[in-house]
């Protein structure tokens, strides 16, 4: 903890090293960040977010389990802590030349409104490496409703919408004279897309209904009702057959709905319009509406895409070889989200893929300064080197370790799918609830955020969850 709040002075990186730029301070390029070296590269990080955060507790910020600063953490506070400086400019990347190897940025912050404004507001920084790692952005297969009249999952803005709107819709269902039918309305939460973010928050919303909301709108809470609309014929497609049996048996007891084979056709101010498994159309009034239906590419990456029509073909993000290079660039690499591979868009991958760039990094460093020291030694000494150097460019393709899945459904009770040997173990309940929570804490970025989440669990057990409208 001493270190952390002490970083030690820094040294410049030789100008002569070549510039690695990075995309994102989320998991992937956070992850490369920690592990890059250096003294081999200067390093640039641009990202509209100058913090990491750990999205893995967000649906528990959006009743106020935990405290959004409890799971962010600066992204200097990794820069600071390497041997040597690296550059931070909070800015989205607004476009990439892959021809020119530079890219444009905006001192603009996604998903955040600023009145600050300096003089200047965009400029270029050149490159010689490229790691993209910005993420995806919230899939809404152009229902324009879903932006105007929904809430996503996926910030922290996200976090504290969500929070306020819940809170703005129970207050306003006690205003005196509202009709039952308003009040059924304001009160129905509706949650679309049954992936372990949606099916996450739903298990937050119960737990925050009938742990504190029940003492303090008593005359309120019986009629708040959940629902999760999937289109799928089952929740948590990603998840074993017992584990989704558990998880919707434990969902009928928290009297949380599943429409499953139910599709979300548009989205209006007040209502859904869903297609049921018969195909009929009906609607669905609601008062909170949460969307939670997947991914789909960032602006910034479709833009790339469409600049390399001959080599990215992938609509969902950027077509990468077994070694995260973007296919048609030598210079380009992607990770996380940003990036098709043949693994799910999870934290997990994109920091395995984060440290394994890193590594293929350090060897491209070590084969180039190889190369130029072979040059300038006699003939007779330069085999052995070339054999060196033969090693270092032979570089493992990237290769995933599945660490298992984990998600909390409610009650204090969570699933945990864990790989082993050659099957699977799973679990649901309390006791995997506890390891839930043991196998987050471990996780957490910094001392700072395991103290501080253990103390928001602490507090909520003892005083229970603020209700007061931000
Ligand atoms: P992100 O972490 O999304 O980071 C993207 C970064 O890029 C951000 O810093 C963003 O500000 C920045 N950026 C965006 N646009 C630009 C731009 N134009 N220029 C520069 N920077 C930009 N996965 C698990 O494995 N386990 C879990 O328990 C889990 N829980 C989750 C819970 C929730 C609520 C959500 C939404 C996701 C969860 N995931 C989980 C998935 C996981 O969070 C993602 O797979 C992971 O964040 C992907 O990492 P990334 O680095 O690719 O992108
Ligand atoms: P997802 O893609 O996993 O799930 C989205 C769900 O929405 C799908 O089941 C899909 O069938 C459904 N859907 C799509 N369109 C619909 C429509 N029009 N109407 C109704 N349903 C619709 O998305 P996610 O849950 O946001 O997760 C994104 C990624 O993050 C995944 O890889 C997931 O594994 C990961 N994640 C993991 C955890 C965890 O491990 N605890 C938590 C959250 C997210």
């Amino acid at each position: 903890m001493y270190d952390h709040r002490h970083p030690g002075s820094q040294t410049t990186t030789p100008a002569s090293k070549k510039t690695v730029v990075v995309l994102g301070s989320g998991w992937g390029s956070t992850s490369f960040l920690k592990t890059i070296d250096t003294d081999k590269y200067n390093v640039v990080v641009v990202s509209p977010r100058n913090y990491f955060l750990f999205t893995p507790l967000l649906p528990s910020c959006t009743v106020g389990t935990v405290d959004i600063r409890s799971i962010i953490e600066p992204i200097r506070f990794i820069t600071r802590h390497k041997n040597n400086a690296i550059k931070v400019y909070e800015a989205e990347c607004t476009d990439i030349d892959p021809e020119k190897k530079v890219i444009t940025i905006a001192g603009k912050s996604l998903g955040y409104t600023t009145e600050i404004k300096g003089e200047i507001s965009e400029n270029t920084i050149p490159y010689d490496y490229l790691v993209v790692g910005v993420g995806a952005t919230n899939q809404t297969f152009g229902i324009e409703g879903v932006e105007k009249y929904g809430c996503f999952l996926k910030e922290v803005w996200d976090a504290q919408k969500i929070r306020r709107k819940l809170m703005d819709c129970i207050e306003t269902a006690a205003f005196p004279g509202q009709t039952e039918k308003e009040i059924e309305r304001l009160l129905h939460m509706v949650v679309v897309g049954g992936g372990a973010t949606g099916i996450e928050y739903a298990a937050e919303l119960h737990d925050f209904l009938v742990e504190d909301l029940k003492a303090w709108y008593p005359e309120l809470v019986g009629k708040v009702k959940i629902t999760l609309v999937e289109a799928l014929p089952n929740v948590l497609p990603a998840f074993s057959k017992e584990l989704i049996k558990y998880t919707e048996s434990t969902f009928k007891e928290q009297n949380i709905s599943i429409h499953t084979k139910t599709m979300v056709k548009d989205v209006k101010e007040k209502e859904l319009v869903v297609q049921g498994p018969d195909g009929t159309t009906s609607t669905m009034p609601f008062g909170l509406l949460v969307w939670a239906t997947g991914n789909t590419a960032r602006p910034l990456v479709r833009k790339l895409i469409a600049k390399m029509p001959d080599t990215q073909k992938e609509r969902k993000g950027l077509a990468v070889d077994d070694w995260l290079r973007l296919k048609g660039s030598d210079s380009i690499y992607a990770i996380g989200d940003a990036a098709v591979t043949k693994y799910a868009p999870t934290a997990q991958v994109a920091s395995q893929e984060g440290k394994y760039l890193a590594t293929v990094f350090d060897k491209l460093a070590k084969a180039e300064q190889l190369e130029a020291e072979i040059v300038s030694i006699p003939e007779d000494q330069k085999m052995k080197l070339m054999r060196k150097l033969q090693k270092l460019r032979e570089i493992k393709p990237f290769h995933y370790s599945h660490q298992g899945s984990l998600c909390y459904v409610g009650s204090d009770k969570a699933i945990a799918d864990l790989p082993l040997g050659l099957g699977n173990f799973t679990s649901g309940g309390v006791a995997t609830y506890a390891f839930w929570r043991s196998a987050y804490i471990s996780n957490l970025f910094s001392h700072r955020n395991r103290w501080l989440v253990i103390s928001d669990w602490t507090r909520k057990t003892l005083l229970g969850r603020d209700i007061s409208r931000e």
